[in-house]
């Protein structure tokens, strides 16, 4: 099997609500991640993609330290292969989008594909915001536009089917 990943968003893609600096302390729970049972969801989806051998990544424009910790306090940065944050993303020189951003088509092409080795084709990027859907569209990547608070169970299941299609011969 050619090797697979999938990169998400963190911010109202992982998790249901934008996350800052005030919203990381050791109360949170899964406060961010909409609670007990869509926590719960998720690692059950995170631990199946794991098992099926899929690199998992995370590409944001919210700062890598913030990401880290709030992964850390529910015990899921163990799932990921990578995390790229606003830090990685303005290392890199890839242009910028007309709010001034760096564009994650630029950083998923370096910091992902290029060097994992992974085909665009075996790349399925999945964010809320249609701007970024459309700029990772040109790099030829399969998507999933979330719409709504976060990743739902349908979105959920057309992961699923993404991987099984990949997985199952
Ligand atoms: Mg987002």
């Amino acid at each position: 099997m050619e090797a697979s990943c999938i990169i998400f968003d963190f911010d109202k893609t992982l998790t249901t609500e934008e996350v800052g600096m005030f919203e990381i302390n050791t109360d949170i729970g899964n406060k961010i991640f909409g609670g007990e049972e869509r926590a719960r969801m998720l690692t059950t989806l995170l631990t199946y993609l794991n098992d099926n051998g899929i690199y998992t990544f995370i590409a944001s424009r919210n700062s890598r330290h913030v990401i880290t910790k709030a992964l850390e306090l529910s015990g899921w940065n163990e799932h990921f292969t990578g995390i790229f944050g606003y830090e990685n993303a303005c290392s890199i020189e890839h242009g910028a989008s007309q709010t001034g951003l760096p564009l994650k088509s630029g950083l998923i092409r370096e910091k992902v594909l290029e060097a994992y080795n992974i085909s665009p084709s075996n790349a399925l990027f999945i964010d809320d915001d249609p701007h970024n859907i459309k700029d990772v569209m040109r790099l030829a990547c399969d998507t999933i536009w979330v719409e709504g608070f976060g990743l739902g169970e349908e979105d959920e299941q057309r992961i699923r089917d993404w991987v099984d299609a990949r997985t199952i011969s």
